[in-house]
Order: C-alpha cells, then structure tokens, then sequence
C-alpha cells in the first residue's frame, strides 16, 4: 500500500480489491488465515484511526469497546469505505445476524 485509500481513483481501488482477495486466496491455501486475518485486523485499526471518522460505533454511537469492523463481512476489504468504528457488543450483534443469514 502506497498511496491512502483516499487518493486512489476507482480503478485503483479494484486493483487493491483483487489484490487482497488473491491473498486471502493464497492465505486458505496455506493454511495460515488466522495469522493473516490478525494482521488484517490490525491494520484496518490503523487505517481507521488515520482517517477523521469518529470514534464511535456506527451502529449505536458508542464510544466505549470500540474497533474496526468490515461493513461487508470481509476481513480482508480494509479499504476505508468498508471500515467503521464499531463497539465490541454491536460488532458480535452483526456478527451472529451474519452467521444466521447465511
Ligand atoms: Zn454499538
């Protein structure tokens, strides 16, 4: 990642977006999706607090317990329009709905 999220246009988003699906490919097939998808995690952390989104859960607005959440369900889409703030209650909400909807 070279450039912010924010200065890319759209078809250097895609490129990033096929990037990190080839990866997460390759991750399954080695195996090591739990040590990769942390590693997301703490990155997509980052992203957030370097952006001006509020740190509040987008969800209920709290402020307390909150971390990055991928909107769309996948750990490994850290662009900015798919992270929020989300407290530690809202995001194992989401989490369960998305286990039952599937
Ligand atoms: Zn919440």
């Amino acid at each position: 990642m070279s450039k912010p999220w924010s200065e890319l246009n759209e078809s250097e988003r895609q490129k990033e977006r096929d990037r990190a699906r080839d990866r997460i490919a390759k991750c399954r097939e080695e195996g090591r999706y739990g040590a990769d998808w942390r590693r997301n995690h703490e990155e997509a952390q980052r992203i957030l607090e370097d952006s001006d989104k509020d740190r509040s859960c987008y969800a209920c607005g709290s402020q307390e317990n909150v971390r990055a959440h991928h909107v769309d369900g996948d750990h490994y889409n850290n662009g900015i329009e798919n992270l929020e703030w989300c407290c530690h209650s809202c995001d194992s909400k989401l989490a369960y709905q998305r286990r039952i909807n599937k």
